[in-house]
């Protein structure tokens, strides 16, 4: 089973990715800590990536699809995997339709998490992550229980670049603008499912599942 989480910045597509792939056991390949890694390494990709990255704008696409090509040709003989922060826009997703029909692979559902803007500044400038686990947290929503570290690994929490007010503005305003429209192109395919991402993450999680189910079952 192949999936994809779509959904805007902040609506917790990493928080309810993770889970649902330890439940199926899938790799979840996350185009924004890929990225973040080739950053941290100083890749030749990570050189390129930075400015677009800490900016909130799409790294460019030919750099994108060669790297998930990469990714996904490297992680698909462990099984499923669900594809988190990819595509991003309609070229993207075209781009992944071609790679898929190469490799005699598809897509089964594309997940879409609603949650309005009004709630994801919020979400995103309280957001602390683990650098290790890569667990998420929030300030006030979702604290650690001691204050500033992880609670699964004792690592000390970090605020990621790009969750200040002005950058979170801006990837809110390309994902309308570039991301959105990939869910028409996945309704017209049959494959969307809308979930909505406003509640308590055992909440979501099970209606993720409740689509997944009704898609891989029929
Ligand atoms: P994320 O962790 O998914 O919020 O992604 C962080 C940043 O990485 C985005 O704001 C973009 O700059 C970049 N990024 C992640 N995924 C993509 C993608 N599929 N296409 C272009 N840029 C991406």
């Amino acid at each position: 089973m192949n999936l994809i989480f779509l959904g805007p910045p902040g609506a917790g597509k990493g928080t309810q990715a993770k889970r649902i792939c330890d439940k199926y056991n899938l790799t979840q390949i996350a185009t924004g800590d890929i990225l973040r890694e080739h950053l941290k390494n100083e890749t030749g990709l990570g050189k390129k990536a930075r400015e677009y990255i800490n900016a909130g704008n799409l790294v460019p696409n030919d750099l994108i699809i060669d790297m998930m090509r990469y990714e996904i040709e490297k992680n698909r003989s462990k099984g499923g995997y669900l594809l988190d922060g990819f595509p991003r826009n309609v070229a993207q997703a075209e781009a992944l339709d071609e790679l898929l029909n190469d490799l005699n692979d598809k897509i089964d559902v594309a997940i879409v998490l609603n949650v309005p803007n009004s709630e994801l500044m919020a979400r995103l400038t309280g957001r602390r992550v683990c650098p290790s686990c890569g667990t998420s947290y929030h300030l006030i929503f979702n604290p650690p229980a001691k204050e500033g570290v992880c609670d699964h690994d004792g690592e000390e929490l970090f605020q990621r670049k790009d969750d200040n007010e002005e950058t979170v503005n801006n990837r809110l305003e390309v994902y309308t603008k570039e991301t959105k429209p990939i869910i028409t192109y996945y309704e017209k395919q049959g494959l969307a499912h809308h979930v909505d991402g406003v509640g308590s993450v055992d909440e979501i999680f099970n209606l993720i599942n409740e689509g997944i189910d009704s898609f891989v079952n029929n």
